[in-house]
């Protein structure tokens, strides 16, 4: 059985290609992080080498193999802790690829985090493409499809994974997981239909303390001087510079939190994100007017897209810390 949860038509269009024989040599499955992307790449692995009577079984030798990562025929890399992903290890899948499957049906190579290719390993990945060896299947997997070579996301099948709505990963978390009730509406929320992220954040407190602690920050600059957000900013570039994603859940956040701004400003409070920050949220959009929400929140988009389009992130962190509306005394 399939585990990726809401991803219907995707899974019908592997059912059929499965049935029919028609699987490709290559896809591409693009989403979000935590979306599900990692957990249906293991999943058409183990399909591609089921010996069970429904594809994938998640029973059989072969599935249970392929789930505890020890099947000698499916290989996954990715970026770790790296900046990209080199010439080296594309070699080193190409090496295998061209060997026959050890123990299994299908030889599947799975690529986290390809559009960190370097520039070589993804020509080097291209030319294996453009010839695929036969009883081979290459999963590549990527939040930010658009950094990827053209020529290379032509020759895959595209599979793209939205996010679950809210209302679903709350019934699937209370109904799978056994989360209570607040706590399964809080992670919902906040993982923007990425189960993997909910599910991440159920099993390691510190995703949720790290938010608390960043939220921490945001409100304090609030009313905080033009020294502290320029520091602010330069901290904040420093951790970017070192870590882009933290940067861009840094960004996340800040996002999430003025929408709620906005919403609880226009009188639809149900809907915000941060359930658990309800009063701190009134409190602060009582000092602020509707325009002066929007007017940060087209500044925090405009930051987003600066920072993917390689703009210094300091710079980009002081402009927007010159633009946060100052409230002193909040008017009532
Ligand atoms: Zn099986």
């Amino acid at each position: 059985m399939w585990q990726v949860i809401g991803q219907d038509k995707i899974l019908s269009l592997l059912d059929y290609s499965l049935k029919t024989n028609s699987v490709a040599h290559a896809y591409l499955l693009v989403g979000p992080r935590h979306v599900g992307k990692g957990t249906l790449a293991l999943n058409l692995a183990q399909a591609l080498n089921c010996d069970g009577p429904e594809l994938p079984c998640g029973q059989c030798r072969s599935c249970q193999r392929i789930l505890e990562g020890k099947h000698a025929d499916v290989t996954p890399i990715g970026l770790d802790s790296r900046t990209e992903i080199g010439i080296d290890d594309i070699r080193g899948l190409q090496h295998l690829a061209n060997l026959p499957p050890y123990e299994g049906k299908c030889k599947v190579f799975i690529i986290d985090d390809a559009e960190f290719l370097s520039t070589e390993a993804a020509n080097s990945l291209l030319k294996i493409l453009e010839e695929p060896p036969p009883r081979v299947v290459w999963l590549l997997l990527a939040a930010e499809e658009e950094r990827l070579l053209p020529t290379i996301t032509s020759r895959c099948q595209w599979l793209e994974l939205k996010p679950v709505p809210s209302e679903q990963v709350q019934e699937i978390l209370i109904k799978s997981y056994n989360v209570e009730a607040d706590k399964a509406k809080l992670l919902a929320r906040l993982c923007h239909g990425r189960l993997g992220w909910a599910l991440l954040a159920l099993a390691n407190e510190d995703v949720l303390e790290q938010r608390s602690q960043r939220i921490a920050k945001l409100v304090s600059l609030a009313n905080a001087g033009l020294e502290q957000r320029f520091a602010y900013a330069q901290e904040l570039a420093n951790q970017f510079t070192q870590n882009r994603r933290a940067g861009a859940e840094i960004i996340e956040i800040w996002l999430d939190w003025w929408r709620d701004l906005m919403l609880i400003k226009s009188g639809c409070q149900e809907a915000i994100i941060n359930v658990d920050y309800e009063t701190a949220l009134k409190e602060q959009a009582r000092g602020l007017t509707l325009s002066e929400i929007e007017g940060f929140l087209a500044n925090l988009c405009l930051l987003q897209e600066e920072i993917s389009q390689n703009v210094n992130p300091r710079l980009a962190w002081e402009r927007l810390m010159l633009n946060l509306p100052r409230r002193e005394n909040p008017k009532h």
